[in-house]
């Protein structure tokens, strides 16, 4: 909460309208298009949506083939699937839980859609080598950058590259409305038809806007809206953007220095950012050197009240992807599965308890090693 968040509710009950594309919808839209300066985007009620929406507007057909990192949540892969898309997972880079590049162009056949970029922890996916490729081999990039508000790859806005991408507002997220998400349109060829999925496959907004007399059932769709209490509270976070992400990007520093001794002393892997990609202060995370080493760690932390949490489930493991399609090997992804520690970061987060957590991840890395 940042403080204007129910006074915003409030005025949207008042206004008598509180379903989707309402006053505050409206303002989120101008919020990112003129302050941000995305070209054109429609509010949803989660990112999960928003990948829903990107995979009925590319028309993906059954057979097709989309190219997705294994080190990614469950909505980048299963949005896709639910149009009858056949997912061929990539492996992560070794030193950054991002798709890597270099493993994209064996997966590309004829049948390839899509490629899904996520930039995991806010940090950049290489953009131009991926835009590139999509040239040469003529499909569709869509950023998952439900991590990546206000990130950036060069001076570019993360979310502004790919034809299409996807954000998230859930809770966990920098900026938040509960459940939340927003589909970014950067090719002009799917604005209209991305509207009337929107609206449950009708022509809705255009009745609306006077275009034309009567609104009807014209393509296929979903109610992908959010309500406008949600999109107030969505519009309360967006003004104070900058304190959010100048706290978050503190906080972030504040663990990379601390343990920065750690790291230089090889006891530990910190983040890798690429010169390319900017940070946005979304999550810290260290690298362990095994898993049993992180469940120590995790344990050690939580005897003093400090919750740290690992992260993704390799999806080219789960029972759901191997049931179908047999075993596949991503031997980063694993690591990154299996090794990755995410420390206490929120807006909130006091900077004594911050202070406390470095101190004890400390204590734990020179304790082990004393005893080795
Ligand atoms: C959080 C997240 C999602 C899902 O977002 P929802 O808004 O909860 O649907 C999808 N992809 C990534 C990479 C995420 O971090």
């Amino acid at each position: 909460m940042t403080g204007d968040e129910l006074y915003y509710i409030k005025d949207a009950v008042n206004r008598g309208k509180i379903s989707g594309n309402g006053y505050y919808t409206q303002r989120c839209h101008e919020y990112f298009k003129q302050k941000m300066g995305f070209r054109n985007c429609l509010l949803t009620s989660s990112c999960t949506d928003a990948l829903e929406m990107a995979a009925i507007l590319i028309n993906i057909q059954p057979g097709d083939e989309v190219i997705i990192p294994s080190y990614t949540f469950v909505s980048t892969a299963n949005a896709f699937v639910l149009q009858g898309a056949k997912i061929k997972f990539a492996d992560s880079y070794s030193n950054n839980p991002n798709i890597d590049v270099n493993a994209i162009e064996e997966l590309i056949t004829p049948k390839t859609k899509a490629v899904i970029v996520v930039h995991y922890a806010g940090v950049a996916c290489d953009m131009d080598t991926v835009m590139e490729l999509a040239s040469k081999y003529n499909f569709f990039i869509i950023e998952d950058a439900a991590q990546a508000i206000d990130s950036y790859y060069k001076d570019r806005r993360l979310g502004s590259i790919g034809h299409l991408a996807t954000f998230s507002f859930h809770e966990t997220k920098n900026i938040i409305s509960g459940e939340g998400g927003m589909l970014v349109i950067n090719d002009e060829r799917f604005d209209e038809r991305a509207e009337i999925i929107w609206e449950k496959g009708t022509n809705r907004s255009a009745f609306f806007r006077g275009e034309i007399d009567k609104y009807s059932w014209v393509d296929i769709g979903s109610s992908f809206l959010p309500s406008d209490v949600t999109a107030a509270f969505l519009y309360a976070q967006l003004e104070n953007l900058e304190k959010i992400q100048s706290r978050r990007k503190m906080l972030w520093n504040n663990y990379y220095q601390g343990l920065l001794e750690l790291k230089e002393k090889e006891y530990l892997r910190l983040p890798e950012i690429p010169d390319y990609a900017s940070l946005n202060g979304h999550l810290f995370y260290i690298v362990c050197k095994d898993l049993k080493e992180r469940s120590e760690l995790i344990s050690f932390l939580s005897g003093y009240k400090i919750h740290s949490v690992f992260h993704y489930q390799s999806l080219h493991k789960s029972p759901f992807y191997e049931s179908k399609n047999g075993e596949l090997e991503c031997r980063n992804c694993d690591v990154f599965e299996s090794r990755l520690l995410r420390l206490p970061l929120y807006y909130e987060l006091d900077l004594q308890d911050q202070q406390r957590v470095i101190k004890h991840v400390k204590e734990f890395f020179n304790k082990e090693l004393y005893e080795i």
